[in-house]
Parts: structure tokens; C-alpha cells; sequence
């Protein structure tokens, strides 16, 4: 037997038991006639003491030659520590060794592993399973395996199925491109890997499944954006017989489920707004909740002067942020350089200090009285003592440029708090989206989404205002699921592919085992799928997908591990037919 306990388990009750522990050397420290060893395990971590008096000479000898990472096998006694540890659970105890065995020697490691290390992000992502052995790290694993096994654990008693899908299919647009894989057997041809089970889950429902979930890779060859991985995970989720309100209410079920277990964090009936709100409210699609400054929108009270800036633009829009005037002038210049970054891309930020003395003072006072000025604040909700923000221009870029200060803000201010959970439900997303690019519209969820049905008749005249059966659960200003109610009957499926601009040839192609499944007996269906590796994140408070995932991609997509992607030796592209012979 390798181990009698963990290295997390001793008490002050074990004192005088006999015990065989195994694990890793942590840290060592030689003090001439004692000798203290830090023995690690996924558990925790117990002491080890050699000591010349009561340890056997030639054990002592051994534990002299013990490196960082060996792995060993120790047999002693519990004994009381004469100083205890209290920041550890093993902390009262410690272990008199008796006999040593080394299992294994390791090479000094690349960096510390400890909970604070030397390691910089590529060194350790090099040698992830070093990383893996330190508390940060592991502990993220475990925090996922609970958030998995407590959405097994949900679904499954509300009568949910998982069920496994393929990862060989064949290509479905959901507005990513596909990694693909060639196929041996069939020269010429190529396998997709799934950019989600969309398709799937949808024939599941045909199949009389009634209730689906899979925890699922899923594949999207995108160009990375920071903390995106190319593959990642979902919960993905499919209903029959279904409207929305159903959907909702199961989904914030889990999520509450979720929050409750893994959190212990109790949330009220999650609000629910429609895309047209949040953008007018938020300026985003997925509002951060947890905090206020909400949009003003102010065309009406700051159109009517000489203001031309304000004059010619689509939308003057404004924040209150609170606390604010106690900003510089200095400090105020910095922000207006801030907004003018690429990144967020305003011309300028006209501002209104808000005195506590009731009365205000703004970059544009040759243009408006205290009038103008209190009419502004009463619609921002500024407060004497907040700096107003406005910005203005074409409607949907001035709205993301504001939601950016607006984020920024709340982060400067500490508003973002990671133990604060606010949930919410966005719903009525508009079914397409209008693509410069390519000049057409796009479905903004994927083509499988239906439109609501007192909008189908706008599809011929007005594509863009079409509202669709879609709907995003929202957490902190993430999306953390998305989904929708489907088109299940054929006819309607084929308009949406004409709508999206393909022939009735490229949709058979394409889709005909769809739009064939359909004609057997659809029932009614929706879904809605989570994206695993975010929701973790979140709810463990943290930022950064990557530091949940065992062995993440870093952002060129590489696997710097294992040395992924590389290129295959000539024998192998040739039995590929993907050499090409010149
Ligand atoms: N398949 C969709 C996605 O990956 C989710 C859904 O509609 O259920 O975003």
C-alpha cells in the first residue's frame, strides 16, 4: 500500500498512529541534526521531520540527498509539533520518519511551486502539469469538476438526457469558420469539427429525446481575441415542446441551482430586458447590473443651442459618474484621452462637473445655461458631488463608446465586485444582423432561430427590425448562454435560408438533412447553450478562461506543451491526398 492517508487528512487526534504517507517534496530544510520536509499531495501538505536521534541514521542519510519534486513514501508517527502551523489543517502535527523510500527523482523544476511562483505565463504554461500541482491551479480544476458535476447533477433530476454527439460532421455556418479534417477514406473530403451539436440537438428533438444536455467540445477556428480559446466547452441544452418562458425558467433554474451550491449565493427572480433596452440603458447587449450609471439620453435637451457638435450628431448621450468632480482638470484631460484610444474611438467628451453647491460647471458653458445643465443631470441621475460624461455621434458606435467609459468607470470605482452576482435575462434580439462587409444580412444567432411570428411578415420589407424568439442569460457583464426558440417546420426554414441568401440548392446541400427531418413530425423545440470554461471563470471570480482549463491554448492557438499545432512528415499528407506533387 502506497499511502495509509493524504497528505491534507493528520489531526492532533492522529498523534501517536503509525502512518505511510506519499507525495512530492515541496521544500526541504537541513539544520544539521534535523531535517524538515514539506510532503505534498492534491490534498495539502504535512511535515515531515527527520530528526538523528530517533530517525534511523541511514534514513537521515537519504532525506540529505532529497531535491524539490521527488517523489517519496515515507512510513512514521504522528507527533504533536512543538510550533504549530495554523494557517495549515495539518498544522498541530508533523511526521517522525522512520523509513524513506525516494519513488522517484525529479530534475529541479523551471520555477517554484508554490501558490506564489517565479513561473511567467509561458513557462508554465510549457509545463502545465508542474503547474497543475500548485494550489491556484488545482484548485480552479476541482472548482470546475463541482460546477460540472452540480449541472449533471440539476438537469438530470429535471428529466434532462446527455447525450453524445459527433465531433467528425460536416460544416455548419454558425458565423465562425470550421477547423476541418481530411478523411483518408474518402479522397477530397473533409470532416468539420463541430462549431456546436446546434444541428444535433435540434434532431434529437425529432428523434423524441423531449429533454437534452451534453457538456460538449466545441471548435471555432475565429482569429483570437483575448481569452478565446479554440476549442472551449458548453452545456449545451435542447427542450421539446417548449415556448420561451419555458426555456427561461428552467435555465435560470440551474443557474440559480449554481449559484446556491457552488456559491452559496441565494439570487432574486432574474430581471429580463429586451436587446432594445439594454442598448438604450447599457449601450451592450450583455449590461454589467451589479452597478448603476445608467445612459441619459439627452438629444432633446441639448439639441436647441449652438452647439454644432451636439447639433449634427444622431445621438447625445451621457453617464453620471459618481464622486467624480473631485477629478482634476488634469485627471479630466486624461479620461477624454482615454474615450479617443483606437479602442474606443470617440472624437471627444464634453463634461459637466457637478458642484455641491447645486450649481454646475461644463467644458461647453458658451452653449448652455445651469438650466440646460440641471436638465442634464436630472436625466443622467447626477448627484451634486458626480461628473456627468457625455458623447455623441452616430447612435450605435457613440452607445459602445459610452458602455466602454461606462465599464471603465465602474472599475475604477471598485464597482466590479467578483462576489456580486447579478444575473440577467436579455430576450427579443433582433433575428439578422446587417453585415457592411459582405452587404447582407446575417442571422445574429444562427439560421435555426425563428423569428417572432407577428414579425415574419416585416422579412420582406424591413429585414432588419424582424425580432427573433433569441434570448442571452447575462451575468456581470458576460454572456454566459445564449439560445433560442427554433424553426421546425420546413417552409419556414427555407425562407430564413432565402432570406440569408442561399439558392435553394446551396440550402439542400447544405441542410437537407434538416430541412428532411422536418418533414417527418418536428415537435416544437428550443434551446440554449452555456459556455462552461466563462461560467466557471465567474463564478470563481476570476478573469481569465485560460486558468480553468487543464491545458488551454495560448493566444496564437498554440499549445505550447505538446508543441501544437506542427506540421506532419510527407508519408502522412500523402495518405491524406494532401500532397501535392509538383
Ligand atoms: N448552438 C448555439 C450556440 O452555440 C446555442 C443554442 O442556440 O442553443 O451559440
Amino acid at each position: 500500500m502506497y499511502r495509509t492517508h493524504s497528505n491534507g487528512e493528520l489531526r492532533i487526534e492522529n498523534v501517536g498512529q503509525t502512518v505511510t504517507l506519499a507525495g512530492w517534496v515541496q521544500k526541504s530544510r537541513d539544520k544539521g541534526f534535523m531535517i524538515w520536509v514539506d510532503l505534498r499531495d492534491r490534498y495539502g501538505i504535512t511535515q515531515l521531520i527527520f530528526d538523528e536521534e530517533r530517525t534511523p541514521k541511514e534514513m537521515v542519510n537519504r532525506a540529505k540527498t532529497l531535491g524539490r519534486e521527488f517523489v517519496i513514501q515515507v512510513k512514521g508517527e504522528v507527533i504533536e509539533r512543538v510550533s504549530k502551523n495554523s494557517n495549515m489543517p495539518t498544522g498541530d502535527v508533523e511526521i517522525l520518519v522512520k523509513e524513506l523510500t525516494i519513488l522517484n527523482k525529479s530534475i529541479v523544476p523551471p520555477f517554484t511551486i508554490e501558490d506564489q511562483t517565479d513561473g511567467g505565463d509561458e513557462l508554465r504554461m510549457k509545463y502545465r502539469y508542474l503547474d497543475i500541482r500548485r494550489n491556484p491551479v488545482k484548485n480552479n480544476l476541482m472548482f470546475r469538476h463541482k460546477v460540472a458535476m452540480e449541472t449533471r447533477k440539476y438537469l438530470s433530476d429535471e428529466g434532462f438526457i446527455e447525450v453524445e454527439t459527433p465531433y467528425l460532421i460536416k460544416s455548419t455556418p454558425e458565423g465562425a469558420r470550421d477547423f476541418v479534417v481530411p478523411s483518408r477514406m474518402n479522397e477530397g473530403q473533409f470532416y468539420a469539427l463541430p462549431q456546436s451539436p446546434q444541428t444535433f440537438k435540434q434532431l434529437l428533438m425529432v428523434g423524441g429525446m423531449d429533454k437534452y444536455f451534453q457538456i460538449v467540445k466545441c471548435f471555432r477556428d475565429e482569429d483570437l481575441r483575448a481569452d478565446r480559446q479554440p476549442e472551449f466547452t458548453q452545456i449545451d441544452c435542447e427542450m421539446a415542446f417548449v415556448e420561451q418562458e419555458d426555456i427561461l425558467n428552467t435555465f435560470e433554474g440551474l443557474t440559480r441551482h449554481l449559484l446556491k451550491e457552488v456559491n452559496g449565493v441565494e439570487v432574486d427572480k432574474f430581471p429580463r430586458m429586451s436587446f432594445d433596452e439594454a442598448m438604450r440603458r447599457y449601450g451592450n447587449d450583455k449590461p454589467d447590473i451589479r452597478f448603476g450609471m445608467e445612459f441619459g439620453e439627452l438629444n432633446e435637451v441639448a439639441k436647441h443651442k449652438d452647439f454644432g457638435v451636439f447639433n449634427n450628431a444622431e445621438l447625445v448621450v451621457g453617464i453620471a459618474v459618481p464622486e467624480a468632480n473631485s477629478y482634476t482638470r488634469k485627471e479630466i484631460d486624461k479620461l477624454i484621452d482615454w474615450v479617443k484610444r483606437p479602442q474606443v474611438g470617440a472624437l471627444g467628451m464634453v463634461y459637466v462637473r457637478c458642484n455641491e453647491d447645486g450649481t454646475y460647471k461644463s467644458s461647453v458653458d458658451k452653449f448652455y445655461d445651469q438650466n440646460d445643465l440641471a436638465n442634464w443631470a436630472t436625466i443622467t441621475g447626477a448627484k451634486p458631488g458626480d461628473l456627468i460624461c457625455l458623447l455623441s455621434g452616430e447612435t450605435d458606435k457613440v452607445r459602445a463608446q459610452l458602455s466602454a467609459l461606462r465599464m471603465e468607470m465602474a472599475t475604477r470605482l471598485g464597482l466590479r465586485k467578483s462576489n456580486v452576482f447579478a444575473p440577467l435575462w436579455v430576450v427579443d434580439f433582433p433575428l439578422l444582423e446587417w453585415d457592411e462587409e459582405t452587404k447582407r444580412y446575417h442571422a445574429m444567432h444562427h439560421p435555426f432561430t425563428s423569428p417572432k411570428p407577428q414579425d415574419i411578415a416585416l422579412l420582406d420589407t424591413d429585414p432588419g427590425k424582424v425580432r427573433a424568439n433569441a434570448y442571452d442569460l447575462v451575468l456581470n457583464g458576460n454572456e454566459i448562454g445564449g439560445g433560442s426558440i427554433r424553426i421546425h417546420d420546413k417552409a419556414t426554414q427555407a425562407l430564413m435560408f432565402n432570406h440569408l441568401g442561399f439558392t435553394p440548392e446551396k440550402a439542400k446541400e447544405q441542410f437537407g438533412f434538416l430541412m428532411n427531418a422536418f418533414e417527418f413530425g418536428a415537435p416544437p423545440h428550443g434551446g440554449i447553450a452555456f459556455g462552461l470554461d466563462r461560467l466557471v471563470a465567474i463564478l470563481g471570480g476570476q478573469e481569465t478562461i485560460r486558468d480553468f482549463i487543464a491545458f488551454p491554448k495560448n493566444n496564437s492557438g498554440r499549445d505550447v506543451m505538446i508543441d501544437a499545432p506542427s506540421a506532419i512528415d510527407d508519408e502522412q499528407l500523402k495518405e491524406l491526398n494532401l500532397k501535392i506533387d509538383l
